[in-house]
């Protein structure tokens, strides 16, 4: 199956992508995190996006839909692709139609994870990672069994935070959400594609929603 989780900063769709991914063989494409690997590495393109990035700005359209067309055209996945965080504009749901049609694949499905605003902003202001295998955790929802080390890897003193959850660049990234991304709620949903689950649940709870959604 190929699938897109779409929903606001701090839906839960990257920690549901993940579920996905172990569970069921599937192969995640998420444009955050292929453009902050960019970032990383000191790609021009990595450059060329930081501060827009940072300020919770969307990139162009014409970089990530370059980012998706390589990785559907490279990416080996026999249970299906989960796109995270692409589309998020008309323009990018358009070209994501056109290159599954060019590999010879289709779209299965795509699952609204619908949160209110006040839980985002809960939910992003407290999130972290483990530096070293980038594991998510959140200061209330999902803290590592042992203080300041990674429950995942074992590396010790590695958390980190995003650059653009805090509260300003978050306020754009809602903004970018409801003026270009949430449109696409009406598009999927005029083509039959759309599901909704509740994403407020627990991250099983929602888990088991998009499952029964899947299957
Ligand atoms: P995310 O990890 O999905 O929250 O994305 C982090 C940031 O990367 C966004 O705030 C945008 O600046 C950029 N970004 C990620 N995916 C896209 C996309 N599909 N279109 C435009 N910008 C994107």
């Amino acid at each position: 199956m190929n699938i897109i989780l779409i929903g606001p900063p701090g839906a839960g769709k990257g920690t549901q992508a993940a579920t996905l991914v172990a569970t069921r063989n599937m192969v995640q494409l998420s444009t955050g995190d292929m453009l902050r690997a960019a970032r990383t590495s000191g790609t021009e393109m990595g450059k060329m996006v930081a501060g827009v990035m940072d300020r919770g700005e969307l990139v162009t359209d014409e970089i990530v839909i370059g980012l998706i067309e390589e990785q559907l055209t490279t990416a080996d996945a026999a249970g299906g692709f989960i796109f995270d965080g692409f589309p998020r504009t008309l323009a990018q749901a358009d070209a994501l139609g056109d290159l599954l049609a060019k590999v010879g694949k289709k779209l299965d499905t795509v699952i609204q994870m619908a949160v209110d605003d006040t839980a985002l902003v809960k939910r992003i202001t407290g999130r972290f990672t483990c530096g070293n295998c980038g594991e998510g955790y959140h200061e209330e929802f999902k803290t590592p069994a042992v203080e300041g080390k990674c429950d995942k890897c074992g590396e010790t003193d590695t958390f980190k935070k995003r650059a653009d959850d805090n509260e300003d660049a978050l306020k754009t990234r809602l903004m970018a959400y409801y003026k270009d991304t949430s449109p696409l709620i009406g598009y999927y949903y005029a083509k039959g594609q759309l599901q909704q689950v509740d994403g407020l649940g627990s991250i099983e709870n929602v888990g088991a929603d998009i499952a029964k959604a899947l299957d």
